[in-house]
């Protein structure tokens, strides 16, 4: 059974947990379908789903675990956490149930204590292993490909909407489940909002264009922003353009084991501060990616939490400048034993299309 979980089971003092966060029951168990729990105790894992699910179940579940159907699930969970009467304290993720959920099962299961885990719940997937991180690598092939495709396509007079849909087939074709988020298209001065959905805007010539987007492969999340001219390019974007590289080279090139989060933050926001910016760069650097798009670690000014080898992290920053324009430059980092690797292949030297 996973370490981690069994380290939380004792640090809470608990008798069981209930895995009812999708991305870690995935994670745990391997099964796909949107609905399914994991009870777990110091002997014992369970995997716990509805009757839809019993072939799929059957095919995807870890033999780690045995598999039982329930009917009426928050009356037979309750049943199930109790274990014949055995458990007292209950660890549950407190991001994972709604509050509606917690107050049913907990009158279902009066004399059991319910405790919230503490650390929050993504943390127990934040270090990536092998496997995932091959997956990882190919989502992020699989996006970079359809990108090039759709950039070498685009001419003035294109419709962010239109780019955002010939992004997703592309992605799909390219062997993606899906999209990690509606990709961001964003033009001229809507490239001043970090996360402008496409809309039905025509592109100019000499208009910048954002494009922030992600494919999902095998259940993992790629990310990545693109800042492009389309048409010539002016000295302004040029300018603001290799602020926003320099200090999202500064950034990731700072990456290995040891570093703080906030110690990445801080390099290339004191870079663009230093250039006149910095309240024009008005988010964090970054965050983890995997199985959810945002995951942990956030890089962000408060976050003292070092990096590790088999994190993946994105590095992401951007200038917004209102009525002009904007510019953000996004790669997702592997940190690595010693020192890191950049997993989306996408070149991010400056660079006028169509
Ligand atoms: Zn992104
Ligand atoms: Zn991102």
């Amino acid at each position: 059974m996973n370490s981690l979980i069994q380290k939380y089971i004792k640090d809470h003092k608990v008798d069981g947990f209930l895995i009812t966060d999708k991305a870690n029951v995935r994670y745990l168990t391997g099964f796909t379908g949107s609905n399914g729990q994991i009870f777990i105790t110091d002997k014992k894992g369970e995997f716990l789903t509805d009757g839809r699910y019993i072939t799929q179940a059957s095919e995807e579940v870890s033999k780690d675990f045995s598999c039982r159907f329930y009917r009426k699930m928050y009356k037979e969970i309750a049943e199930i956490v109790s274990n014949k009467g055995k458990t007292k304290r209950l660890l549950f993720e407190p991001g994972a149930l709604t509050v509606k959920g917690l107050n049913q099962y907990k009158e279902l299961t009066k004399g059991i204590t319910w405790v919230p885990l503490k650390e929050e719940g993504a943390a127990l997937r934040i270090k990536k292993n092998r496997n995932e991180i091959n997956i990882l690598k190919k989502a992020a092939k699989i996006a970079h490909t359809a990108l090039e495709k759709v950039l070498s396509e685009i001419k003035p007079g294109d419709v962010e909407k239109d780019i955002a849909l010939a992004l997703e087939i592309g992605m799909r074709k390219g062997g993606a489940d899906g999209v990690s988020f509606e990709p961001i298209v964003a033009s001229g001065t809507r490239s001043a909002l970090p996360h402008g959905r496409a809309s039905d805007k025509k592109i100019k010539s000499g208009e910048l264009l954002t494009i922030d987007y992600g494919s999902v492969y095998k259940g993992y999340c790629s990310d990545e922003t693109v800042t492009v001219v389309v048409g010539k390019a002016d000295k302004k974007q040029k300018q603001i353009y290799a602020i926003v590289k320099d200090a999202h080279d500064m950034a990731v090139d700072a990456i290995k084991p040891g570093v703080t989060c906030g110690q990445i933050d801080k390099i290339g926001r004191d870079h663009i501060s230093k250039k006149g910016y910095g309240k024009n760069f008005t988010h964090s650097t970054g965050h983890g990616v995997g199985l959810e798009v945002h995951e942990l670690p956030t890089i962000a000014s408060e976050n003292k939490q070092k990096l590790e080898p088999g994190m993946v992290i994105t590095v992401e920053p951007g200038i917004y400048l209102p009525g002009w324009g904007g510019v953000r430059i996004e790669d997702m980092i592997l940190v690595t034993d010693s020192g890191h690797e950049v997993l989306t292949p996408t070149d991010k030297a400056f660079r006028s299309i169509g």
